[in-house]
């Protein structure tokens, strides 16, 4: 019986359109063609188990065979096949049916995006790479009939009856003259990679070298069995991944040998994983993984977007890993997605998990945990700010760190400060630095006078420090160049001060002239005598505001474009107040004073360019006339 007909389609030919339409992405038609023998595969274990057809007595494969002499590329299986009447229903009317509703659907540019790699359009994707594709199968059921079907791109095919012996199909792609790649070897397995890594029967591709005791046992000088090299199937898969199986089974050693079957380039093992496993109110499985080097390559992407408002839990994107859920819709837009209530549901399952693991981490094996919390403090960071309830619950781990690199939980850090460092209005003082080094002279001011100073550093340390203020109204955050070290924490009691207003008067244009522009605000104050004789802060407020605009998200504009504004101020208890009241020559007092503002510049890292290469040559000239 051979046959002719028109595919029945109601576009005229949608081969081009199908080439053209999928064409970025034209490599999936492998994971298409594979996966339709997978199923096939499958379904026929199905049957044999159910006792309605004979068993398979080998462990199925499916087979991906390149010839390149032939200039074809056959995906093979022993899976159920097709008779001619399922041919007729499956290939020729079932799978054109929707076409038009598909390309009237995703017209436009953006749904085309969000389609891609996610909408099979199944075997017909075949015809992207292939100028002519057969199809020879016979069915599994008794007394079938096998037949081959072609087709080479335009509506026509032809259906004939064939010999064949074994039930399965063979998906034979002539392939076209523009995507010859698709017949090397080393292509085809890197998409097998890519895309059926992990699918659940094995798929064999060509062959690997072995070494095997030789067969005929034939042994070496030592009497040992020589090993002979044997060319083995390449089996492409991992049939059970991980995630399939149940977490009492996985030892952590399990668990990170399939981290690096996920992603072979990272070295560095993760972490932390969880294992998701939930069948109600929705399924869902996968493990997902937070690993290092991940966190900073998206810590850069925080600075770009402002996310950081974002209401769904943006932070989950830091994860990687695989999530395997029929509950989660895959052709729908992001936007949608975020919508989707079986998704925020699960997204919210996920926060929790994630939260868990962190707390259980903490309380199990604090000191590890210490050590891991540099790397996982961005995470818990975003974290907090994008996810209200993780927040709540990571008050529980969230750990502050002091320029000691002692660690302390929130609790902990209010025990121990709670009483030097409250101030006149109630509030508790946390001052902290992003840069202990760099900061210095401030940071020692501050423990001198017997505070904790916490790094509070990271891209997003300022909004951080806002977010732990709205959560503890009692506290209050203040880098310790906010102010100068003895009005961090504002008490009642004042110095008295050695200058009169007078002379704060008459000291006040000369110390001015001293600092370029207008940016430099000069004031004076009571200190101890072996403070600084200057001090330069920048007011939290502004600061935290500027920093906040740069990083995205939750700031005001308005103080993006604002030029930076210093407070100046003069210790009055120093003697170098006093040596420049004293000093009449006017030339070497603002010489005096130019280089005491130089220096308290350059211990806030203020003093740049010219202005410090002038200061350092002045430097090496006096060294050289004394
Ligand atoms: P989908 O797989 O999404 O249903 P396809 O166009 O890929 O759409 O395939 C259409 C139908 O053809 C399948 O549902 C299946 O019944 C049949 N089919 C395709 N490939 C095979 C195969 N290798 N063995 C048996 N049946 C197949």
């Amino acid at each position: 019986m051979a046959q002719q007909g028109t595919i029945n389609v109601t576009t005229d030919n949608i081969f081009p359109i199908i080439k053209q339409f999928l064409y970025s992405d034209q490599e999936i038609f492998l994971r298409e063609l594979v996966s339709n023998a997978v199923d096939a595969t499958q379904k026929r274990k199905m049957l044999a188990q159910l006792g309605e057809v004979a068993e398979i007595t080998d462990t199925p494969q499916v087979e991906v065979v390149i010839d390149d002499e032939a200039n074809t590329l056959t995906i093979r299986d022993a899976g159920i096949g097709m008779t001619a009447e399922e041919i007729d229903k499956y290939i020729n009317q079932i799978a054109f049916s929707g076409a038009t509703d598909f390309l009237e659907k995703y017209k436009d540019a953006d749904a085309k995006q969000a389609i891609i790699g996610h909408f099979g359009l199944g075997f017909y994707s075949a015809f992207m790479v292939a100028d002519r594709v057969d199809i020879v199968t016979l069915s599994q059921r008794e007394g079938s009939q096998a037949v081959k079907w072609s087709c080479d791109g335009s509506p026509n095919f032809s259906l004939e009856d064939i010999e064949k012996d074994a039930a399965g199909t063979d998906i034979v792609l002539h392939i076209s003259e523009d995507a010859k790649e698709y017949l090397a070897e080393e292509r085809i397995r890197g998409i097998l990679n890519t895309y059926c890594k992990f699918m659940p029967v094995e798929i064999v591709q060509g062959t690997k070298s072995e070494y095997v005791d030789d067969p005929e046992g034939a042994t070496d000088e030592d009497g040992k069995v020589k090993k002979v090299s044997v060319d083995v199937p390449f089996v492409v898969n991992k049939t059970e991944p991980a995630w399939t199986k149940k977490p009492a089974d996985l030892s952590d050693e399990d668990y990170n040998e399939f981290y690096r079957d996920l992603y072979p380039m990272n070295f560095e093992d993760p972490l932390f994983h969880i294992h998701l496993n939930v069948d109600f109110p929705f399924n869902l499985t996968g493990i997902l993984y937070l690993q290092k080097n991940r966190i900073h390559l998206y810590s850069n992407q925080v600075f770009i977007t402002d996310n950081v408002e974002n209401i769904v839990p943006d932070f989950l994107t830091l994860l990687h890993g695989v999530i395997d859920s029929p509950d989660i819709p895959l052709n729908v837009s992001r936007s949608y997605l975020q919508e989707d209530a079986n998704v925020k549901k699960i997204s919210g399952h996920i926060s929790k998990k994630v939260s868990d693991k962190l707390a259980q981490m903490f309380k199990k094996d604090r000191e590890a945990f210490e050590a891991q919390w540099d790397d996982l403090r961005v995470f818990v960071e975003y974290g907090m700010l994008t996810d209200e309830k993780f927040a709540e619950r990571a008050q529980k781990f969230f750990l502050y760190k002091d320029t000691t690199g002692k660690c302390h939980t929130h609790e902990e850090l209010m025990a121990a400060v709670g009483e030097t460092q409250k101030d006149k209005h109630g509030k508790v003082i946390l001052p902290y630095t992003p840069h202990a080094e760099g900061q210095h002279s401030y940071v020692k001011e501050a423990t001198d006078r017997g505070y904790t100073v916490l790094v509070m550093d990271g891209p997003l340390a300022a909004h951080v420090v806002s977010k732990l203020e709205q959560t503890h109204s009692d506290v209050q955050f203040k880098r310790v160049d906010a102010d100068i070290a003895d009005k961090l924490v504002e008490k009642d009691e004042e110095l008295s001060s050695a200058l009169d207003e007078k002379q704060e008067e008459t000291l006040k244009p000369i110390l001015e002239g001293a600092f370029p522009g207008e940016s430099y605000k000069v004031k004076f104050a009571p200190m101890s005598p072996t403070s600084a004789p200057l001090v330069i802060t920048q007011s939290e407020f502004m600061r935290r505001m500027k920093e906040q605009q740069a990083v995205g998200g939750g700031g005001f504009t308005m103080f993006g474009d604002m030029p930076d504004s210093y407070d100046v101020t003069v210790n009055a208890n120093h003697p170098l107040a006093n040596a420049l009241l004293n000093e009449s020559d006017d030339a070497k007092r603002s010489a005096l004073a130019k280089q005491a503002a130089n220096l308290a510049r350059l211990s806030q890292g203020l003093l740049e360019g010219e202005e410090l290469t002038a200061f350092i040559q002045d430097g090496f000239a006096q060294l050289q006339q004394s």
